[in-house]
């Protein structure tokens, strides 16, 4: 599908939106994010820092950074990560640097994140935060799809389910919800979400103060 053609609307100057995704391990996020990162200008991932193995098909810096978790406890210590929790026994992080600079930059940014880290950024960042919860259809769904993913032993599966309640409960917390049964259509809301954020006047407001002195004058 075609990105839409840029004009006028969005060369208006505005503030960079933090995208948050988060769903119980299974439900679809990661493949919401690629589809937003291939149809959507203007969005980049932030790659967080793991302490997690690699997956066969993951590549170190693209995925995640992968570090021993001495590394992560030195970045942790040093107040290199804007957020991090403990997620099924491995832990996680967001580089600060890079969301830091996109933010100035008036970039946008997509987090891949649990409910720890979107409550940490909620909180830390709410002007720039549009967070957004994936809901699986079904908790029979939800395995089947970790299955076919077979990426997981069924150890690292079953601790995912295990895990998968105690992250669903947390979706009130959220700005938006979907449920992802059909993906085109889950991921097309997504994108709606982004689209229409992009517009809020919050976001807009220093830009379109200078826009509106071209049209009719201070
Ligand atoms: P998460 O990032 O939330 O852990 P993934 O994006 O890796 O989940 O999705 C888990 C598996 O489910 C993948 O194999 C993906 O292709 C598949 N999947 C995602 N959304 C759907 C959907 N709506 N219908 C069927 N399969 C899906
Ligand atoms: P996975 O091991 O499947 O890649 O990710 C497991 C869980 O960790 C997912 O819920 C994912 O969203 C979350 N996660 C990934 N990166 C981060 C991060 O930087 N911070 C936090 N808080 N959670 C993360």
């Amino acid at each position: 599908m075609a990105k839409i053609a840029t004009g006028i609307d969005d060369r208006i100057e505005r503030t960079g939106i933090m995208l948050v995704l988060s769903s119980p391990s299974g439900a679809g996020k990661s493949t919401i994010a690629r589809y937003l990162q291939t149809n959507v200008d203007n969005l980049e991932v932030s790659v967080s820092m793991t302490t997690r193995q690699r997956r066969g098909s993951e590549i170190d810096g693209t995925h995640y950074h992968f570090v021993s978790a001495r590394e992560f406890e030195r970045d942790r210590e040093s107040d290199a990560l804007l957020e991090w929790a403990e997620v099924h026994g491995n832990f996680y992080g967001t580089p600060r640097d890079p969301v830091e600079k996109a933010m100035a930059e008036g970039r946008d940014m997509l987090f891949d994140i649990d409910w720890q880290g979107g409550k940490q950024l909620m909180e830390k960042a709410r002007a720039y935060v549009v967070s957004i919860f994936i809901l699986p259809p079904s908790m029979e769904e939800l395995m089947a799809r970790l299955h076919r993913r077979a990426e997981d032993s069924e150890e690292v599966i079953e601790r995912r389910l295990a895990n998968a309640a105690e992250e669903i409960r947390h979706w009130r917390e959220y700005d938006y919800v979907i449920v992802n049964d059909d993906l085109e259509r889950a991921s097309r809301r997504a994108e709606a979400i982004l689209r229409a954020e992009r517009l809020r006047v919050d976001r807009r407001a220093l830009g379109l103060g200078g826009f509106e002195e071209k049209l009719i004058g201070a």
